[in-house]
């Protein structure tokens, strides 16, 4: 690891190196590199190929935490679903509660693919069961 210099950075950046190569070479995060090289007046080259989607180290399966929580959330206001009411217990807590994508893709946000689970039912066999996964004697899924 060097000690950060943004003149170093900014040649390793015109040599072809992503932010993110970059920024691991001085021990720095991407959006550190991506902020002074704009500081400076760069433009930044989109992201190549190799280093979008699936490639990138931060694929989180198409969308950061965050995004699927305001999304799901924002599905859910629009559609009247209460945020802190358990969809199949029916039970209303006192803060909102895990939004859950019924097919497990988060990037499916239709109404119909989010369901509002208390923990409770979230780990239940009841979410199990939805799933075809059976559980053994022990209690651990097979
Ligand atoms: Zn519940």
């Amino acid at each position: 690891m060097q000690v950060f210099d943004i003149d170093r950075a900014l040649e390793l950046y015109n040599k072809g190196l992503s932010l993110g190569k970059v920024g691991e070479h001085f021990g720095v995060s991407q959006q550190t590199i991506k902020r002074r090289l704009q500081l400076m007046g760069i433009t930044i080259r989109k992201q190549s190929g190799n280093q979008s989607g699936e490639n990138n180290p931060a694929w989180k399966g198409g969308t950061s935490r965050a995004h699927i929580n305001r999304t799901t959330k924002r599905v859910c206001i629009e559609n009247g679903v209460p945020l802190n009411q358990c969809q199949n217990c029916g039970k209303v807590f006192p803060h909102n509660l895990n939004r859950h994508h019924k097919d497990e893709d988060r990037s499916n946000n239709k109404i119909e693919n989010i369901e509002v689970l208390c923990v409770k039912c979230h780990n239940s066999g009841w979410f199990g069961a939805k799933h075809n996964r059976i559980r053994n004697a022990l209690g651990r899924f097979e």
